[in-house]
């Protein structure tokens, strides 16, 4: 197969963005993450105000938006020849419909974490503020405090990790996404994996996944 095109599902603290790292690296796909893009360009106008209003509430940042990112980012893989990995999208069932017309997927796979367990990573994690790196204060705490050990760059809490807008978060997730998990469910093709494993042990089992489908 040329270079597999694979959804990551799961909450936000899954872990989607650990594994898409490992994907990247491993099968030099592009990452595709609406929230990465949306966070670049927080205070784009557009016709249903700036992102920042919604992504600052927990809320759902309206689909022709978030659509328009990924149809984007998709065909610029496709012209290169690429495989990706999609993170953060689709996020409600509209946009899995609207996915299914623009593309078609290799491997849909789900990463399953408890709403305790997803609050503490949520609530604990630190993100670079020039490279990205992900920390977290307990589970993987940089060797100086505030300081990213990849760059050097000033590690910082997202705007929408602070607890209230975190439960916030889990709740659009059940309401909105969980029907997108039972969507690809229904297809019959989704990898459901244990996401409160170890990263290497999650990494193991998702790439099995991507191996069983090429
Ligand atoms: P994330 O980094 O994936 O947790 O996304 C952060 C925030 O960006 C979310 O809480 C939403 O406000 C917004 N966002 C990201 N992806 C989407 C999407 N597919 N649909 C709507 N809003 C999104």
């Amino acid at each position: 197969m040329s270079q597999p095109k694979i959804l990551l599902l799961g909450p936000p603290g899954a872990g989607k963005g650990t594994q898409s790292a490992n994907l990247v690296e491993t099968y030099g796909v592009e990452h595709v993450t609406t929230g990465d893009a949306l966070r670049a360009n927080k205070d784009m106008e557009t016709e249903h105000g700036t992102p920042r209003e919604y992504m600052e509430a927990g809320e759902l940042v309206p689909d022709p938006v978030v659509n328009e990112i990924v149809q984007a980012a998709l065909s610029e893989a496709a012209d290169s020849g690429s495989g990706f990995v999609l993170d953060g999208y689709p996020r409600n069932v509209d946009q899995a419909e609207y996915l299914a017309e623009i593309t078609d997927l290799d491997v849909a796979a789900y990463f399953d974490v408890s709403d305790d367990e997803l609050i503490d990573r949520l609530t604990g994690r630190r993100v670079c503020d020039d490279c990205g790196t992900n920390f977290h204060v307990k589970y993987a705490p940089p060797e100086e405090e505030g300081v990213c050990d990849e760059c050097g760059g000033e590690l910082i809490q997202r705007d929408d990790d602070t607890e209230e807008t975190a439960r916030e978060r889990l709740r659009v997730f059940e309401e909105n996404t969980l029907p997108v998990v039972e969507f690809y469910d229904d297809e019959g093709d989704l990898a459901r994996i244990d996401g409160e494993q170890s990263p290497d042990e999650v990494w193991e089992d998702l790439q099995s996944a991507v191996e069983d489908a090429q």
